[in-house]
């Protein structure tokens, strides 16, 4: 007691009723990202509360910020995470509190709390942190995905990976070489194709400063290849398209360049009956055994030095506007993370 007041201990921020957060409320550039108090969400039937400990920034949040891909206003963007699970919703019974969970996928992650079906998100195993665990989800089970079922990388093919030095494209690097593949890759500056080389791969080709459709036909001795990873979209679509051998398969998995415009299926054919994809990382994780078998993988091969991140790019999340004008400005590498 002092005086006629009673001095109460401070309460922990779990049990607050507001958080701060990231919120949109009309869509546009990285101004559109507004650091503000929100009220905390609760967790419904099927669902966990989950404080955040890190939160995974990706090109898709520049999309929905943009309002490329829509969402009702106002929203709190971001989708991968990880955490301390507070409190589960009813009706679930796999996760207690204090439980490390990660996860992707679930819009709402820019916050000091966020809720997600218990059915989405992954334990972390130990040996991992919540920072490794939110820097690997998204972009680590893209790769998984796009080297092992999209495309089934065979050992001894020559593969090309757009954007080697970014986020998905460091990963997917690594799991090609693990696949036995020869890699590779289109980087914009001298200092990503060392991250590109370091992280595996054979060939960096810095494509702002040649013609890299003529590159891969040198390399491969006019070969081709049977496989292109393509994240850039707009700017290097066509050459994408040129660099593959008959039958062979272009990934077109993002469009960090811009979206690519509307295309006559018929060139395929005269082009060497080749096959384009536009794949979506939900599609590959949509069952409970997919996701977690894909998970899995990613936490074994972080947990055992099979699989390094590069996480250079750390930012408050009241910056998150800053770290979305780093990421669209090409002046990341790796994974850029934000923390409550
Ligand atoms: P990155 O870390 O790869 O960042 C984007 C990179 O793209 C830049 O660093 C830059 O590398 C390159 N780039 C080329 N042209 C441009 C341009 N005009 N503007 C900006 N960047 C450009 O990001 P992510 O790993 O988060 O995502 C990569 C891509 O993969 C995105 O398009 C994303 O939407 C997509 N994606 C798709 C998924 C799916 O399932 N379909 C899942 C996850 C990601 P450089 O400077 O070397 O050219």
């Amino acid at each position: 007691m002092t005086g006629n007041y009673t001095v109460l201990p401070p309460l922990q921020s779990a049990y607050m009723p507001f958080m701060q957060a990231i919120q949109i409320t009309t869509t546009g550039g990285p101004e559109a990202l507004v650091y503000t108090q929100v009220a905390r969400p609760s967790p419904k039937r099927g669902e966990a509360l989950i404080a955040v400990e890190a939160i995974g920034v990706n090109f898709i949040d520049v999309y929905f910020r943009e309002g490329r891909y829509p969402s009702s206003l106002p929203f709190i963007p971001g989708q991968e995470a990880a955490g301390t699970v507070v409190e589960v919703g009813e009706g679930v019974t796999t996760l207690k509190p204090g439980d490390r969970v990660a996860w992707c996928g679930t819009l709402g992650t820019y916050a000091e709390f966020a809720v997600a079906s218990s059915a989405r998100l992954v334990s972390i195993p130990e040996g991992v942190t919540s920072v490794q665990a939110a820097a690997a989800m998204l972009q680590g089970m893209t790769a998984h995905y796009l080297a092992h079922a999209t495309h089934t990388i065979q050992p001894g093919e020559t593969v090309l990976i757009h954007a080697g030095a970014g986020g998905t494209g460091l990963l997917l690097t690594q799991m090609a070489r693990k696949l036995g593949a020869r890699v590779l890759t289109t980087v914009s500056t001298e200092e990503k194709a060392q991250l590109s080389r370091e992280a595996g791969a054979d060939e960096p080709i810095l494509y702002t400063q040649v013609d890299f459709a003529a590159e891969v036909k040198r390399i491969t001795e006019n070969k081709g290849l049977p496989v292109v990873y393509d994240s850039v979209g707009k700017s290097t679509f066509e050459q994408s398209l040129s660099c593959l051998h008959p039958r062979g398969m272009l990934v077109l998995f993002g469009a960090s360049s811009g979206a690519v415009p509307p295309f006559d299926l018929i060139r395929l054919s005269a082009l060497g009956s080749l096959y384009v994809t536009r794949p979506s990382l939900k599609d590959y994780i949509a069952t409970p055994e997919d996701l977690s078998a894909r998970a899995t993988d990613i936490f074994r091969w972080l947990a055992d030095g099979t699989l390094n991140l590069r996480i250079e790019h750390t930012y408050p999340l009241k910056d998150a506007a800053q770290a979305h004008r780093d990421l669209e400005s090409r002046n990341t590498t790796g994974k850029v993370i934000l923390q409550p």
